[in-house]
């Protein structure tokens, strides 16, 4: 926790005209200052502010508060991260009671270090290069993601010993893992991603191989800094045009994130496991996003889009999914020019309750009674869980798919209810969702 001492301090520190300004333009209006309110759908200077109260306030929308309230409301994030993020700003330290924060700074400073020669060594390397660019992706891209390479597992010891970095460090980052012969690197002739979390802060990489190795796509080891299941890839990237466009669309890969930017689709973001987590959903809600889910046709793409409709339905927040047929990838639609088609897909998405109500359908001969019985009680097994509003919504639909009357049966109710919560139920058609990792369909082996 921030000491609230220390939270009044920074706010007398900051000039609030100084903070606000670093959003919206002001203009000087007597003592105050004016500009357009960011809050509403302002054509003229609703916003007032003052430097003498350290406050802004929207004659129009009402919106009001000191610097911390505006970078929250701004920036959609949390009262702490708002504190930090203002903290950051003017270097000021903050102090925290009870448990200090971990810093992480060591680890932080390890995968600096390893970012900056990754990136230094992938244009020395043409089969690298070659492969990015067979892949369609610019040279723009590849700075603007920070694309790197990490060579033989030596070359990355020797940095980090030549930069003096304690071996424990560099396990603690992930970026070196230990076997009874030593050290060796957590990625070998890989491509790297860096990974940054929704604060812009490097946690960790995606590596893609360029050998034969059958794990096509490592992430760094789970540990302190690295949690994969709450990370989405690009998000810092992708927030802002998200918040405009109040869409996420959230795909299976690195690739796929970077081709949809380059083509201009830049409200993208790559979950890095292989479907959403009840830990993603904080980042979606805060923003008060919709999600468009954009994953692969195959087998295991289904089961991960059914996994996330689910949660997404769950948790009430309002999603559809885009399946792109004939097997291929968003990056695939991209370097073959059919940006407009995939824009049209994702328009035209299914609504994520109409998708999962249809799959589960699917599963069943509807022409035989019984089993169209038990098609309807497993779909009230779902629709029982989202409440009676939204289960009713879905009535006529299921009255159409199953051909039965809709007054014949009562969808917020029966089944076998387990109730509305994060996890909702295993929804898996088969496959084993842990099995596969990222886009590597081979699954993922070990590196090196
Ligand atoms: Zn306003």
């Amino acid at each position: 926790m921030i000491k609230n001492e220390s939270i009044e301090n920074l706010l007398a520190t900051v000039d609030i005209v100084d903070v606000v300004e670093k959003y919206v333009p002001l203009k000087r209006s007597g003592a105050n200052f004016v500009g357009v309110c960011p809050f509403h759908d302002d054509s003229h200077p609703s916003m007032s502010v003052s430097s003498k109260l350290g406050i802004f306030h929207c004659f129009s929308c009402k919106a009001g508060g000191n610097a911390i309230k505006f970078i929250q409301d701004y920036e959609k994030i949390s009262f702490p991260e708002a504190v930090e993020k203002l903290a950051g700003m003017y270097n000021f330290a903050l102090q925290y009671t009870g448990a200090k924060v971990q810093e992480r700074s060591e680890e932080k400073k390890v995968l600096g270090i390893l970012n900056a020669y990754y990136q230094s060594c992938l244009y020395q390397n043409p089969a690298a290069v070659k492969y990015l660019h067979d892949r369609g992706l610019s040279d723009q891209s590849i700075r603007k993601f920070g694309l790197g390479y990490a060579g033989a597992s030596a070359q990355t010891i020797r940095v980090l010993q030549n930069e003096e970095i304690p071996p424990q460090d560099a396990l603690n980052a992930g970026a070196v893992k230990q076997n009874e012969r030593g050290l060796y690197a957590s990625f070998i002739e890989r491509i790297t991603f860096p990974i940054y979390n929704h604060a812009s802060k490097l946690v960790g990489f995606g590596g893609r191989t360029i050998s034969d190795n059958p794990a096509k796509y490592v992430n760094s080891p789970q540990c302190a800094l690295f949690d994969k299941s709450k990370i989405f890839y690009a998000f810092d990237l992708a927030k802002k045009s998200a918040i405009a466009k109040k869409t996420l669309i959230i795909t299976e890969g690195y690739m796929d994130v970077i081709m949809l930017h380059q083509a201009g689709i830049d409200n993208a973001v790559a979950v890095l496991g292989t479907a959403l987590t009840p830990a993603h959903l904080p980042l979606i809600k805060r923003a008060e996003l919709n999600v468009v889910l954009s994953f692969d046709g195959d087998a295991a793409g289904i089961n991960a889009a059914i996994k996330s409709a689910r949660l997404l339905c769950l948790n009430k927040i309002d999603s559809s999914v885009a399946i792109i047929g004939g097997g291929a990838d968003p990056a695939d639609m991209i370097a073959a020019g059919k940006v407009r088609e995939l824009e049209q897909i994702y328009a035209s998405g299914m609504e994520s309750g109409e998708f999962l109500i249809r799959r589960i359908a699917k599963k069943y001969d509807l022409a035989r009674p019984v089993q169209k019985e038990a098609a309807l009680n497993e779909i009230k097994e779902f629709t029982a869980a989202l409440g009676p509003v939204l289960a009713e919504s879905y009535q006529s639909l299921v009255a159409q798919i199953l051909n039965v009357s809709p007054g014949s049966f009562n969808l917020s109710s029966g089944g076998k209810n387990f109730g509305a919560g994060f996890e909702g139920r295993n929804f898996n058609e088969g496959g084993s969702f842990g099995s596969r990792d990222f886009g590597s369909h081979e699954g993922r082996g070990a590196d090196g």
